[in-house]
């Protein structure tokens, strides 16, 4: 019965229970309520979930309710593809047996120094989370063993895939007992993952989780019209505009994270840099520097901010719009986590479009465009100085243009003059200006609790 059970009625522990409550977390979500029981049972499963859904906990708690403390063997294993995931599901474990005596769980990552691995590896540990390559490494070395593994977790299985790691995730396996319980769990469930699961599961019980909206509902989707050369300027305005809280900014590649994380940094804001060119200590330095709001900004990478949770993030912007739906969703999904509200800018230059039809396909969605005159496309007064050809025709362009289809929402306030340019700002709909207050009432009062985060 969907949405009437409680955790404790699903078989978790009181102890745990208390934690959860303690939390907040109160009430199954769906994928909790339907994987629980069949991983309690020792049945095999196929979850198609996104992040955000709870699936995290949906293999935890079952799992902690499975794990033996008398025996010393590692019982459970969870492979994800990023460093940052492993790290974040270890975090919600260990959050999880707070109350509970004798669990012992380790993640084991590369980046991180080997020899305080192998140290901790010397003691029990009944659970290891870990990222395929550095865990063979540990196989080869001998100093892990998972002939007696009694559970596999396979999270974000379609990443792992996507990131080339099915051949070591297909080695690991191999290592581990035929006797273990496999729970999959995948965004997507590509042909070669559909494959793996046939390989290496037994009879596995299926469970889609159907969000109503492929987006989460909370997330305010907003797209900026813009050009290549004005991006830098419009994401400053839009932050000045909006003031986020704490707000992660999406770039294509490394380098271009860098370059904004320099411009940033020059303009004085707070902000650290996430990505693959970063030794991993720097990376644990960016999230916890965000993690404890000691900066504002995030510039990231996807494969760095894969998995990222982060309470607070109040606003994400697509600096660089991505390359396909998954990564949308992924992206826009860092913020307006668990029922908090959240608000994401996309910029989207005229070469972007295709990417942008695509994406509003694969969400189902028509998402809200709008132009700052002035900083995300020229304003009238520059476009005077246009001849008149040039900008009839540039005007039938733009008419013709679907990236504009919305505008007629949008309320523009006039200037006197074209030269405060920030004044000619095309507001947006009155629901935009209210979570505009409201995303600045939560800074304030997040401000005045945390004391630190003055002078932004
Ligand atoms: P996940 O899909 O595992 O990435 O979880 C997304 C977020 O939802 C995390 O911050 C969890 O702590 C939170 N969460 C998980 N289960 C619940 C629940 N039953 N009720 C409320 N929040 C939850």
């Amino acid at each position: 019965m969907i949405g009437l059970q409680t955790f404790l009625q699903l078989g978790i522990r009181r102890e745990i229970n208390y934690t959860l409550k303690s939390l907040g977390i109160e009430k199954p979500t769906p994928i909790q309520e339907r994987a629980i029981p069949y991983i309690l049972e020792g049945k095999d499963i196929i979850a198609k979930a996104q992040t955000g859904t709870g699936k995290t906990l949906a293999f935890v708690l079952p799992i902690l309710e499975k794990i033996d403390v008398q025996k010393s063997s590692v019982q459970a294993l969870v492979l994800t593809p990023t460093r940052e995931l492993a790290q974040q599901i270890s975090r919600e474990i260990k959050k999880m047996i707070e109350n509970v005596e004798g669990i012992n769980v380790l993640a084991v990552y590369g980046g991180q120094d080997v020899e305080h691995q192998l140290k901790k590896l010397k003691g029990i540990q009944h659970i290891i989370v870990a990222t395929p390559g550095r865990l063979l490494d540990h196989i080869r070395r001998g100093t892990i063993d998972l002939s007696t593994l009694e559970m596999l977790v396979l999270d974000e299985a379609d990443q792992m895939l996507h990131m080339g790691f099915l051949p070591e995730v297909d080695m690991i396996i191999r290592e581990t007992s035929s006797s273990r319980q496999t729970m999959l769990f995948s965004a997507t469930i590509p042909s070669e993952i559909r494959s793996l699961a046939k390989k290496y599961m037994r009879d596995p019980e299926f469970i889609e989780i159907k969000a109503k909206k492929v987006t989460v509902e909370e997330i305010k989707q907003i797209v900026i019209e813009t050009t290549d050369r004005r991006k830098q300027a419009t994401l400053f305005h839009l932050i000045e505009e909006h003031r986020p809280f704490l707000a992660i900014i999406f770039c294509r590649t490394k380098i271009r994270a860098k370059k904004l994380q320099d411009a940033l940094v020059a303009k004085g804001y707070k902000s650290e840099e996430l990505h693959g060119d970063l030794t991993q200590a720097k990376r644990e330095k960016a999230i916890k520097r965000f993690r404890d709001t000691d900066i504002q900004f995030l510039v990231a990478t996807d494969v760095a901010a894969r998995g990222l949770d982060v309470e607070g993030v109040t606003h994400v912007f697509n600096y660089d719009i991505p390359h396909d739906v998954e990564s949308y969703i992924h992206r826009i999904g860092r913020t307006g986590r668990a029922g908090g509200e959240g608000v994401a800018f996309t910029l989207v230059a005229p070469k972007d479009l295709d990417f942008l039809r695509m994406i509003e396909k694969g969400i189902h969605q028509k998402l809200e465009r709008q132009v700052i005159q002035g900083i995300s496309i020229p304003s009238q007064e520059d476009g005077k100085q246009v001849d008149s050809k040039q900008k009839s025709e540039s005007n039938r362009r733009s008419k013709e243009r679907p990236l504009s289809s919305n505008r007629k929402e949008d309320k523009v306030s006039k200037t006197k003059s074209g030269k405060d340019k920030r004044k000619a700002t095309v507001h947006s709909s009155n629901k935009m200006t209210r979570l505009k207050k409201d995303s600045r009432s939560k800074r304030n009062s997040n401000k005045s609790t945390k004391g630190r985060r003055q002078g932004r």
